[in-house]
């Protein structure tokens, strides 16, 4: 009995030190880098790429890193859509399923709460930003609750329709001409439908005010990420509740060059994003999964990559196969909250790192639903 009792103290004591030291390194707001498909081996060819030399990248040197299983929920390997659905709800999921439970057991998907829906239901302000349409896997992990990643026109209408506080502040994606047309093909026009929620709606970066306070960019190509990062975080942080920023950029690497040079793109956006940032700034780089690409052979005094008007050569120094891989992959962070990101863990620890960077509890699964949809 005595035992219990001291058990309970103890255990109290180490609660409430744990809680405060917890309150004394809060963030206020959290930046979360997707490279899709910049597993270790993508960051490693990178590296060699752009600097001749391994672990040059900015993410290869960051304070804090862990290494994370991004398995799907009944599968080794997953698809985009699994992958960010853990790291933003904390439960895995099926492939092609958008934040919503796994099938097993024979009931029915339920929608999960995603880490941007915690921080609408406060009062921060949130945005995405991708080299993706704004309606693929990725980003709409974070605002949709949808069975198959193809629904865009259910996953637009969500974005469209919030169940916690008034939706993301910001979107920027790419595509913008497939993105309008697939719309249009259905008899919907995007653009005014945003316009009429209060959305400034812009094709450009640079027509962007900066006043803006609801912003929602279709770009054209691979647009100016760092320029839109600042956008971003200028619009953002002008509500001192703070923020949730997610981006995305795609680093597949069937085309090898053109994959290698968006890993250096996005590392150099990562760089200085943390050397601006804000001390109250959790900022977290992760790959959603990695991708079957290896350095296999190359000399160091050439280049890795051969010269784009050269003929192939006949073994490359780079193998790449079309498809994605089930190694764990990098996570690397700084700012309040990211001395949990050590070690061996699961996708779906990493929104519970998030969380807890802002002092937040996730509610438990049974209450998490988020509605009927
Ligand atoms: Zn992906």
């Amino acid at each position: 009995m005595l035992l219990l009792r001291d058990m309970k103290t103890f255990y109290l004591f180490f609660l409430s030190s744990a809680l405060a030291l917890s309150a004394a390194g809060r963030a206020r707001n959290v930046i979360l880098f997707i490279g899709d498909a910049g597993g270790i081996p993508a960051l490693h060819a990178a590296s060699i790429h752009g600097f001749n030399e391994p672990n040059k990248l900015f993410v290869q040197n960051m304070p804090h890193m862990g290494l994370m299983d991004t398995s799907a929920a009944g599968e080794w390997v997953t698809d985009s859509a699994a992958a960010m659905s853990a790291i933003v709800t904390g439960q895995k999921t099926d492939n092609e399923v958008l934040s919503k439970s796994a099938a097993a057991g024979g009931k029915g998907r339920v929608p999960l709460k995603t880490i941007l829906e915690y921080a609408e239901e406060r009062g921060l302000w949130t945005g995405l930003i991708t080299n993706m349409s704004i309606f693929d896997a990725t980003p709409a992990a974070c605002y949709a609750h949808v069975d198959k990643r193809s629904q865009t026109l259910e996953i637009a209408d969500q974005a469209l329709r919030p169940q916690f506080g008034d939706g993301p502040e910001l979107f920027i994606g790419a595509d913008r001409k497939a993105v309008l047309a697939a719309a249009a093909k259905q008899g919907i026009d995007v653009e005014s439908r945003f316009r009429e929620k209060g959305y400034g709606v812009y094709d450009t970066l640079g027509a962007i005010p900066a006043g803006a306070s609801r912003v929602f960019a279709l770009l054209d190509g691979d647009y100016d990420l760092g320029a839109a990062v600042e956008r971003a975080i200028a619009t953002l942080s002008r509500n001192r509740k703070g923020f949730f920023l997610m981006v995305e950029w795609d680093v597949h690497t069937l085309n090898l060059r053109r994959g290698l040079d968006r890993a250096l793109v996005l590392d150099g956006v990562v760089r200085r994003t943390a050397e601006r940032g804000r001390k109250d700034t959790l900022i977290v780089f992760a790959a959603d999964h990695s991708y079957d690409i290896r350095v296999r052979a190359g000399r160091k005094d050439a280049p890795l990559l051969p010269d784009a008007a050269a003929p192939a050569p006949r073994r490359p120094n780079v193998r790449v196969e079309d498809g994605h891989t089930g190694e764990q992959v990098l996570v690397a962070a700084q700012g309040p909250g990211s001395e949990r990101v050590r070690g061996f863990f699961a996708n779906t620890d990493l929104f519970r790192i998030m969380m807890a960077a802002y002092g937040w509890r996730p509610q438990p699964v049974t209450e998490r639903s988020t509605g009927t949809r």
